[in-house]
């Protein structure tokens, strides 16, 4: 009998590394029912991104109160600069219980508290090769200063040393071979459940 229950992919890997163009690519090419969660932020919206879409942009007093009320999954302070993101749970239920194949695109605090809620969940790390590669990557998208690139380059230093607890590394070396790999790696998890299952 299929499994109607959908899976949980957890996706992180340092600023910068690519992460939103990968996931944009995977979700127009996968044929999978894949749904990415929308996470809760309070940092400011940059320039391309749409409430709702993006994130859901909070005040902190909002944010607070969701934390208050037990309504994330996870939640994280991430790069210590008072900027809080997290992952309701209502909606990842919601979608799960659909069958979808639910991503969450999350930092590495985060993943570490959702891995051993979801046991089975999917972890991927997209992983940018090096530290110069990264640095080059931040300065060409040129949406920050100079002091957060370096701050955001201290902090994928630390993240990178995440990757071990993930279920997949992945390399981004091209956008697309970085999608078909996640991708592959996807449909085949799909076919494993499908053959355990009862
Ligand atoms: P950005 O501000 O560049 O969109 O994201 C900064 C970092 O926050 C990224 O590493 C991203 O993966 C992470 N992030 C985005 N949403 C969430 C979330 O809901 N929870 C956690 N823990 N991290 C998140």
């Amino acid at each position: 009998m299929k499994n109607e229950q959908g899976k949980l992919i957890i996706i992180s890997g340092p600023s910068g590394v690519g992460k939103t163009t990968v996931l944009r690519r995977l979700m127009a090419t996968c044929p999978l029912s894949l749904e990415e969660s929308v996470s809760c932020t309070t940092r400011p919206r940059r320039v391309g991104e749409t409430e709702g879409v993006s994130y859901h942009y909070l005040t902190e007093e909002q944010f607070h109160k969701h934390r208050k009320q037990g309504d994330f999954l996870e939640c994280t302070e991430v790069f210590g600069r008072g900027h809080w993101y997290g992952t309701l749970r209502q909606p990842v239920t919601t979608g799960l219980n659909k069958g979808n194949w639910i991503i969450l695109e999350i930092d590495v605090e985060g993943a570490g508290k959702v891995m051993p809620l979801y046991p089975d969940a999917i972890s991927i790390f997209i992983h940018p090769g090096g530290i110069e590669e990264l640095e080059r990557r931040l300065h060409g998208r040129g949406t920050e200063s100079d002091e957060a690139i370096k701050r955001r380059l201290e902090v994928a230093s630390h993240e990178l040393e995440a990757a071990p607890s993930y279920s997949h590394i992945v390399i981004n070396q091209s956008v697309e071979q970085t999608v078909d790999d996640i991708c592959q790696l996807l449909l085949k998890s799909g076919e494993n459940s499908e053959c355990t299952t009862n």
